[in-house]
């Protein structure tokens, strides 16, 4: 497999990236480079927005019905999963996640935020028309609380004040305009698509900005918006490194940025948008606990280890709860069940059906976990599995499931993202003590909880300061909820309506 892109998709054509430089594809299994694409330039980024605000003025896309849009995103869905097996290996070669998961979230996960978004478009009501309130009681005299300073045309006495009793309004939903989408590496299509799909639903126009480690997958994104035969410049597509990101973000041209990331470029961008005024959303970091409470089933704890907890990556999910909260009455057999699990995982090649657990997705993220193991054993913390390179294999950028027992939640292993394969186990006295543990935290993305008893997991649930948490299982939420973060793991939310929301600007046209 050779994938050598010279082109980047700007207004509906391939064009040559006027960048001298070049994004490497290195395949992280084998260490292999395997292609390149454009690291294109702020002029790049200037062009492809200039091209998806003409479409967004020109091109009739935002006044399109709202179930035509859908069936543009319906075809888009449709190509995305005939071309599955192109797209799942390329981007298992760009990042190293296992083929299985590559498909699962990629693929069908993509498909599957197209569709949704679409089928959301059947029911959805742009215009409500809203009567004018009197609120209850606020002026014994009858007054409305603003003066009459208009008499409506023809009735020759005082205006029908708007803001009283008669005013009809329109209240019109309307898309946001130009967004920028900028995401990471670690499950491209699928970060895309929920951006993409709500912000094309909504009527948006949108530029794309994918990782430098996945620059190519998002070509073949390209090629599948050419065939579903979208209006020119209402999807671009621009590879590049962090600069066309900055250029992305500081354009005056662009409505709004949904970037998903790390919490630290996430300030910049919230930075650099709230001087401009645009609209942001990020998904950010996260260092989520899985709270085990001492009346839990450990088979459904541990069978849910190698997604809750790993997130079918080798740990690199925003979500992963990687955080594990024990009783200390059962401390020793959680951390012996997390052990016996996660020495059973197969490790090797991602394309291999058989494998469990892949490599990391490159070498900047293989220096920063194995550097994490070291600040973990310089910390006091025991390792009780893993803590290096997995036996037998010297090629690829490959660490093991690792486990530090002993953890103390001051750590810094148990509260930076480490973003590889390593969970730590904290011990906690009740329960009580488990939520403070867990809400001791820069972070708020997902989480678990582990009981017998789902009225009590779901009362702990309700306590733990997060976006998204499970009784019994750490998955996304269906695509009718919302993610996302709060307190360093983001603002705003994807999926669910809340998520189409955020594409949408509200217009009130107010009638007498
Ligand atoms: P990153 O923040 O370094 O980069 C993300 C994207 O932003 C890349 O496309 C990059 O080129 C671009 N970028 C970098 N600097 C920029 C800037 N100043 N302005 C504009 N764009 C810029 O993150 P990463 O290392 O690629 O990905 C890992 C991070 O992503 C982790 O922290 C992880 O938790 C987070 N993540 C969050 C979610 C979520 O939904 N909350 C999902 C996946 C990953």
């Amino acid at each position: 497999m050779e994938y050598n892109y010279q082109e980047i998709f700007i207004g509906g054509a391939f064009e040559r990236s006027t960048a001298p430089g070049r994004l490497d594809a290195i395949n992280p299994a084998t260490e292999e480079t395997f292609g390149s694409a454009p690291d294109s330039t702020a002029a790049d980024i200037d062009k492809a927005v200039r091209a998806a605000r003409a479409a967004f003025r020109m091109s009739g896309w935002p006044h399109l019905a709202p179930t035509e849009r859908a069936k543009f995103l319906h075809r888009l869905a449709d190509i995305v999963v005939e071309k599955q097996d192109e797209i799942a290996a390329l981007i298992t070669a760009e990042n190293g996640m296992i083929l299985s998961a590559s498909k699962a979230f990629n693929v069908f996960g993509g498909a599957l935020r197209f569709n949704y978004f679409a089928d959301f478009l059947e029911t959805w009501q742009q215009e409500e028309i809203r009567p004018a309130v009197a609120p209850k009681g606020a002026f014994a005299d009858g007054h409305s609380g603003t003066p009459a300073f208009r008499a409506p045309v023809g009735t020759g006495g005082t205006s029908p004040d708007t803001m009283g009793s008669t005013a009809r309004t329109i209240v019109r939903q309307e898309p946001v305009g130009v967004v920028g989408i900028i995401v990471p590496w670690n499950v491209p299509l699928s970060s895309i698509s929920v951006k993409l799909g709500a912000a094309l639903a909504a009527g948006c126009t949108a530029v794309i900005k994918p990782s430098p480690e996945t620059s190519l997958d998002a070509i073949l994104l390209a090629e599948a918006i050419v065939e579903a035969g979208f209006p020119p410049g209402v999807v671009n597509i621009v590879t590049g490194g962090d600069e066309a990101g900055k250029a992305l973000v500081a354009h005056p041209d662009v409505n709004m940025i949904a970037f998903t990331g790390s919490s630290a470029v996430g300030r910049q961008i919230a930075r650099q948008a709230g001087g401009d005024l645009k609209k942001v959303t990020l998904e950010l970091g996260g260092k989520s606990a899985g709270i085990v409470l001492e009346d839990a089933d450990l088979d459904i704890f541990t069978e849910g280890l190698p997604t809750a907890s790993l997130g079918g990556y080798s740990g690199q999910s925003c979500r992963a709860s990687t955080r594990i909260l024990a009783p200390r009455s059962r401390y020793s057999e959680v951390v012996d069940a997390m052990v016996a699990k996660l020495s059973s995982l197969r490790i090797g090649d991602p394309l291999d059906p058989t494998t469990q657990v892949g490599p990391l997705a490159s070498s900047a993220q293989y220096e920063r976990v194995s550097g994490y193991l070291e600040i973990g054993k310089a910390e006091g913390a025991r390792v009780v599995l893993g803590g290096g390179r997995p036996a037998g294999i010297d090629r690829g950028f490959y660490i093991a499931p690792t486990v530090f027992a002993d953890v103390d939640n001051r750590m810094r292993i148990a509260q930076e993202e480490i973003f590889g394969p390593v969970l730590v186990v904290i011990p906690f006295d009740d329960e009580e003590d488990a939520i403070r543990i867990a809400n001791d935290s820069d972070y708020g993305l997902g989480g678990t909880v582990f009981t017998k008893d789902e009225e009590r997991g779901t009362n702990v649930a309700r306590r733990v300061e997060t976006g998204t948490i499970g009784v019994n299982t750490g998955g996304m939420p269906p695509l009718n909820s919302p993610f996302g973060g709060v307190k360093n793991s983001g603002l705003g939310r994807e999926m669910g309506p809340e998520g189409f929301g955020e594409y949408l600007v509200p217009k009130s046209i107010v009638r007498v």
